[in-house]
């Protein structure tokens, strides 16, 4: 018995339950993989863990997926519950759940089975699990912090070596397979993102990288990550090819500024929401406030984006083990874009930063 998967399920039931929901139910998705090590592909034929607090734990499975999810870490703490085609799995379902009251449903549950759902047991309300998983999953354990560090580390060794590469003349979807390859030789089982956005393609935050040739002068925005033991990097840095353009630096130290402010006031009981507006207070009077168009940063693990978000409004207090990115950017349409991107940790006396790479200007040839 995994006594780790079990004591994260006990406590998902329990939460759910003090959060006023009869069940939990959770489809194939991060928070399945968090809660019992099974991380099935999500698919028509529904698979539902329900949690109930005083329960034991049952999962919902098709026949043909049996073999699969008993193997599984957390097997054998579930009462594993096959249905077979030809049969109303949603019907098999109503078996798990009450007839009435509200029910916490994962936020990747496929509509049509939450559809499913509703017309076998109309009495239920359902509602999103994401305020009851991010109770448990925001808050880090030794192991996986352990993981975000490696992933961290891994990209930041593939910036180190992607600054020794030629920028000027290629491609930049050239230089983003060469920041895939750098990220899957730093350990990682494989790259999920690389952003490479270069001159006036650079004020488009999330930019797909293309054809566009890299020129003299140009700002390059990378912004890459991948997997790596399960969790993910998430890293970003801006670079110059050679002698900045107008107007760089002035941005440029400004979100550097932001960026190492933000980080610095990362602590235990911090609203995160105060991360944000120290970033945004630094680059608002630099004059560039109407061009920071995104929040500072999001919580980080399983999943790329996960809370907490670092935004306006989120009075979540930071907790020790919480993991997100600080990454304020400031977007000028037609002539270029900065940002800075590190993932920290929050520890019992303030901060950790997961990323190391110097946060000073890089040129580039
Ligand atoms: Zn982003
Ligand atoms: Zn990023
Ligand atoms: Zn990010």
């Amino acid at each position: 018995m995994n006594a780790r998967l079990v004591d994260r399920m006990d406590r998902a039931a329990e939460e759910a339950s003090s959060q006023g929901f009869e069940a939990l139910v959770i489809p194939p998705s991060p928070d399945l993989a968090y809660l019992t090590g099974y991380d099935p592909m999500p698919l028509e034929r529904p698979t539902l863990l329900v949690l109930r607090a005083g329960d034991p734990p049952a999962m919902l499975v098709p026949e043909l997926e049996r073999p699969l999810a008993s193997d599984s870490p957390g097997a054998a703490a579930i009462e594993l519950i096959p249905w077979s085609d030809g049969v109303d799995p949603y019907f098999e379902a109503t078996r798990l759940l009450p007839k009435a009251g509200r029910v916490a449903v994962g936020d990747r549950l496929w509509a049509s089975h939450v559809l499913g759902l509703q017309r076998a047991l109309p009495g239920l309300a359902f509602e999103a699990a994401s305020a009851v998983m991010a109770r448990l999953r925001t808050v880090k354990d030794e192991d996986e912090l352990a993981a975000l560090r490696r992933a961290a580390r891994g990209a930041d060794e593939s910036f180190r070596a992607i600054c020794t590469a030629s920028f000027l003349g290629r491609r930049e979807e050239e230089v983003a397979a060469d920041l895939a390859d750098l990220l899957v030789h730093n350990g990682h089982s494989r790259a999920e993102f690389t952003i490479v956005a270069s001159g006036p393609n650079a004020a488009s935050p999330h930019h797909e990288a293309g054809s566009r040739t890299i020129l003299p002068k140009d700002a390059v925005v990378m912004d890459f990550g991948g997997e790596l033991g399960r969790y993910y990097s998430d890293t970003t840095r801006t670079v110059v090819v050679g002698e900045p353009p107008a107007g760089f630096e002035r941005v440029y130290e400004s979100v550097h500024r932001a960026q190492v402010a933000a980080c610095d006031a990362v602590a235990p009981g911090v609203p995160a929401q105060d991360i944000d507006r120290v970033a945004r207070r630094i680059i608002d009077e630099a004059g560039f406030g109407a061009r920071f168009i995104h929040r500072t940063g999001h919580g980080i693990g399983l999943e790329v984006h996960e809370p907490p978000y670092l935004v306006e409004g989120n009075h979540w207090a930071l907790e020790p083990g919480t993991t997100f990115s600080v990454e304020p950017g400031v977007y000028l349409e037609g002539e270029f874009g900065v940002r800075i991107e590190d993932i920290v940790a929050v520890t019992a006396q303030g901060v950790e930063r997961l990323n190391r790479s110097t946060r000073e200007l890089q040129v580039v040839e």
